[in-house]
């Protein structure tokens, strides 16, 4: 065994969540041999897996009577060019929003639009972490991961990974097939500023930057995100609970026509994006509490743990909020994050 397995792990500081989980078994791995054996031990005992990233997209909502397998592989490099763009590697446990600090650093912008999520590298794939205007596919060149039912590493192109807003096929797929090793990275060598984002427009309109480097917009981002979103160090959160949801031109013009102040944005394909927030401040959820969770008082989409909540509470919230929106607008709304433990009846 080269990796230590714990027993009996509390896991509520390794999500920012903060809700109270244990777990039966934990190991971090931080090397595909690492993850082999732990693989197979948790096999050879007969315990399901659940990986674990930096727990920033996840609600535990029980204890996990398995093996919780936490990816951290480390290491950046630049690996090559192409005609268009830099090519840089990284691996899977390194955290998300320092690898864009440090892109920035080497001269290889182009994820600055991506600063300030929480998280490690090898989850940005999995939900195909997107803000500002950009999302991980517009810079995705390839990944490495090793796949679970045939016990081989393997590379997966953008194609194979079927990226979709907030979606791929590692969230389609049966769960945990894949364990993301590393991300390459395609970084523009011929780069431009994609600010025209209205939030970031308006920051870097208010700090008179006309003509944005990309370390202005990694700035303006920052201090939009610190001004508009819970910092998880001091509430916990999972950033948006709910997706925005797309509805087709005759959805979005009845709502439109019932709902004169309703906030969406056009799709290239003739849908409308809805803005989940939106809706849900409109049935009057920003702020409220259900037991120890909470809508956040400035941002409705942020479900919080107002101190002392559980991760059935929090999913009660989101329940109640999901039932109400669909009563009011006839709109499902679905969750972003990532259930675990969710009783089979709910
Ligand atoms: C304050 C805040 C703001 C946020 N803002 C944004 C935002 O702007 N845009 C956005 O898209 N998201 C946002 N998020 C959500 C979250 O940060 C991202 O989804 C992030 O990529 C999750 O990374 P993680 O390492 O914490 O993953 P985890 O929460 O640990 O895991 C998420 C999922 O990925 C799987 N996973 C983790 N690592 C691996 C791996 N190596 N291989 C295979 N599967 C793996 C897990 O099993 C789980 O299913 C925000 C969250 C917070 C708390």
């Amino acid at each position: 065994m080269l990796a230590a397995i714990q027993t009996d792990v509390d896991l509520t500081a390794l999500t920012t969540l903060g809700v109270p989980a244990r777990a039966a078994f934990f190991c971090k791995a931080g090397s595909v041999d690492e993850i082999r054996d732990a693989l197979a031990w948790a096999d050879s005992k007969g315990v399901p897996v659940q990986i674990l990233g930096g727990g920033s997209n996840v609600v535990f909502a029980a204890d996990f009577a398995g093996l919780v397998l936490q990816p951290a592989l480390p290491g950046r490099a630049h690996v090559g060019e192409t005609t268009n763009a830099h090519l840089v590697q990284v691996g899977a446990g390194e955290r998300w929003h320092d690898t864009v600090s440090w892109t920035l650093q080497h001269g290889w912008p182009g994820l600055e639009n991506l600063a300030l999520i929480p998280g490690s590298v090898g989850a940005a794939p999995i939900q195909n972490i997107g803000a500002y205007g950009l999302e991980l596919t517009d810079r995705f060149h390839e990944l490495e991961a090793f796949d679970r039912t045939t016990g081989e590493s393997v590379a997966l192109d953008r194609e194979a990974c079927r990226f979709g807003y907030r979606d791929s096929v590692f969230k389609r797929h049966p769960r945990d097939r894949w364990i993301v090793l590393s991300v390459t990275f395609a970084l523009p060598r011929a780069w431009t500023p994609q600010a025209s984002y209205r939030d970031l427009a308006e920051e870097l309109l208010a700090r008179k930057i006309a003509e944005p480097s990309a370390q202005d917009v990694f700035d303006a981002v920052v201090a939009v995100r610190q001004r508009k979103l819970p910092d998880p160090a001091e509430v916990g959160n999972v950033g948006s609970f709910f997706k925005n949801p797309l509805v087709d031109a005759a959805t979005w013009q009845r709502l439109a026509s019932a709902f004169p102040g309703l906030v969406s944005y056009p799709q290239a394909d003739g849908h409308f994006k809805l803005a989940a927030g939106w809706l849900i401040d409109q049935a009057g959820w920003k702020g409220r509490s259900l037991g120890h969770a909470r809508v956040h008082p400035n941002q409705a989409l942020v479900l919080t743990n107002a101190g002392g909540a559980t991760g059935k509470e929090i999913l009660a919230l989101a329940d109640a909020i999901a039932e109400d929106v669909a009563r009011r607008f006839d709109i499902q709304l679905e969750a972003e994050p990532i259930v675990i433990g969710k009783p089979a009846s709910d």
